[in-house]
């Protein structure tokens, strides 16, 4: 539609600008450029697709969603070409998956690799964004699309001493795409959540000796990996449409069992044989056994204390065993993780588990790790101490709204956002999977292309509608807010300190980010929002013979 400006150094102009080739920015391209006819650049700071996928390449990285549903379904010969080959994906495999998506549907001309989007500014009379990249290069277009992932922005706490370390570091988030070998190595691992759970296992394969640096014990289930049998994946794909369906209905974008009832109403017996069966068919059945695990304490402790009975029969050494026994926090509060062999590790005679928790690491020496003035000599340290979690990729970008004003600080006491699809002084942006959507709370694919679809459809009703300005009212934005809030707090949610809460972060504001009312729930109210012809949404729309524009006096209808 647009045509592209070509004298060096000039301002290329687009149709729609996207930050982010993950299966989000993947996706958008599908919609918006293949059917909307949209001219659509993407800029990804990797050097291929996938996002996080393509950074987290630390050994073990799986995703805790089984792999015949942590797919796209926008497209029925897709989902029936491609096989799985095992229960939960492994992420080379998915990495392969989003490459051949890329290469399927051509998405590669669209996308600038390697190149990070470092500004973008909001032009109030043009009515365009304008986005600055590490390269130096400009493009404008009258929409951005955020699609930057929720855990993009990797983080390493602070450690005194760490420039002095003379080994190697890795941090998990960003592992090099030629791998690293630690056999006869002595390795350090610090951090106990997801990736440091799942690498520590292979990690422990390979290295002379493996030191764990717990802060915080996790609740950890056993993922039950095992190949994909041709007869699943023909029946799962041949129930594809109603499973689809049902997923998107449901809470956290996944079919699962139903739950028996509440906790402390529910036979004990029962209890227990439910608990057995979900805790030997493995993944993350577990906390949506009962009713109320999220919402009382007394219903919690009854998952907790199970899991932490499997910790003491599964670690032979009481002392390790009670250190791994997580009691720090309601179960379900924090990512349940997923592993493969995770608490068995620590049988091993070369594993170590140092906790942490009431003597922080005191700083990184040359020679490895040192912890209430003991020195914990290693060759390399792993850091899979997380993320700048939702916020983070999109606050190190100096994105610009009206006035001037950057989004970072509007955010300085959390993100405040319209569905966490957009945010008001920030017109004709939208985010897809931002702070206030269910997002990380659900099956991503689900989000991500639910949001996309909703974005694809608005995008068609304003073009339609001669709609040149689109922004979130700063009431409907408050409402939304406040609603997520409350959401939040009748849970046990914001209890635990938590990345969703903005707590491993030392100043960030502690709000509880993503909205936790359902993947379900979210979607009918989005559907409902564009049904009332985007309530909720201030539209400009183009006076005549004059490129400036008018405010109309609320919604449009949809049909317009
Ligand atoms: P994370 O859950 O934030 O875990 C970071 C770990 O580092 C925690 O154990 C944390 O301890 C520890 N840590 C942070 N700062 C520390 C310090 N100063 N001293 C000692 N320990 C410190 O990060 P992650 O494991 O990378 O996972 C992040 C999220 O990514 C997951 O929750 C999940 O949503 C996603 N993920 C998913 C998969 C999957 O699909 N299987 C795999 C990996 C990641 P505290 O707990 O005490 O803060």
């Amino acid at each position: 539609m647009t045509a592209e400006a070509t004298a060096p150094g000039a301002t290329r102009r687009y149709d729609v600008l996207v930050v982010g080739a993950g299966f989000a920015g993947m996706y958008l391209i599908r919609k918006l450029r293949d059917e909307l006819g949209l001219d659509v650049r993407v800029f990804e700071r990797g050097d291929g697709v996938g996002g996080t996928w393509f950074w987290n390449r630390y050994p073990g990285a799986r995703c805790d969603v089984e792999s015949l549903f942590y797919s796209y379904s926008f497209d029925a010969d897709l989902q029936r070409d491609w096989q799985w080959s095992e229960r939960y994906p492994a992420q080379p495999e998915i990495l392969a998956y989003a490459e051949h998506v890329a290469d399927r549907f051509d998405l590669r001309p669209s996308i600038e690799f390697g190149t990070a989007v470092t500004a973008a500014e909001f032009d109030e009379l043009e009515n365009t964004w304008t986005v600055t990249t590490d390269t130096g290069d400009r493009a404008s277009a009258p929409y951005l699309i955020t699609a930057v992932g929720c855990l993009s922005a990797w983080q390493i706490p602070s450690f005194e001493g760490i420039e002095s370390f003379a080994g190697e570091v890795h941090h998990t988030g960003d592992w090099p795409k030629e791998g690293v070998d630690f056999t006869g190595r002595r390795v350090a691992v610090i951090g106990t959540g997801s990736s440091g759970i799942q690498s520590i296992p292979v990690i422990a394969r390979q290295a002379a000796h493996l030191t764990v640096f717990q802060r915080t014990a996790h609740y950890s289930i056993p993922a039950r990996n095992r190949p994909l049998t041709e007869v699943e994946q023909r029946d799962t794909k041949a129930e594809y449409d109603v499973l689809r369906d049902l997923a998107r209905q449901s809470r956290a974008g996944l079919v699962t069992d139903a739950a028996l009832g509440a906790a402390l109403e529910t036979d004990p017996l029962v209890a227990r044989t439910e608990l057995e069966r979900r805790w030997w068919r493995g993944g993350a059945g577990l906390t949506g056994i009962f009713t109320d695990t999220i919402l009382s304490t007394e219903a919690n402790e009854v998952v907790a204390e199970f899991v932490r009975g499997k910790v003491r029969s599964l670690v032979r050494d009481p002392r390790t065993a009670a250190l791994l026994e997580p009691r720090d926090y309601p179960i379900g509060t924090k990512r349940l993780v997923i592993d493969s062999d995770y608490y068995a590790t620590f049988n091993l005679p070369h594993v170590d588990l140092v906790s942490v928790r009431d003597t922080p690491i005191e700083r990184i020496s040359p020679r490895g790790v040192v912890v209430d003035g003991h020195e914990y000599e290693c060759d390399a340290i792993v850091f899979a101490t997380g993320f700048d979690a939702m916020t983070g990729s999109l606050n190190r970008i100096a994105i610009r709204g009206t006035g001037g004003q950057l989004l970072r600080d509007k955010w300085a006491a959390g993100p405040q956002s319209y569905l966490g699809l957009g945010v008001s002084g920030f017109p004709n942006m939208f985010m897809v999977t931002g702070p206030g959507s269910p997002s990380v709370l659900s099956n991503m694919i689900v989000s991500i292309e639910q949001h996309v679809d909703w974005i694809a459809d608005y995008l068609g009703h304003l073009q339609r509608a001669g709609i040149v300005r689109t922004e979130a009212s700063p009431e409907a934005e408050r409402d939304w807010v406040e609603h997520v809030n409350d959401l939040a707090a009748g849970t046990l949610l914001p209890t635990a300190a938590s990345w969703y809460m903005g707590a491993n972060i030392p100043g960030k504001p502690r709000v509880y980010m993503p909205y936790c009312g359902g993947v379900g729930t979210y979607r009918d109210k989005c559907a409902q929002v564009a049904g009332d012809g985007y309530a909720g949404f201030v539209h400009h729309r183009a006076r005549r013979g004059s490129g400036s524009t008018v405010e109309n006096d609320g919604a449009v209808p949809a049909s317009a």
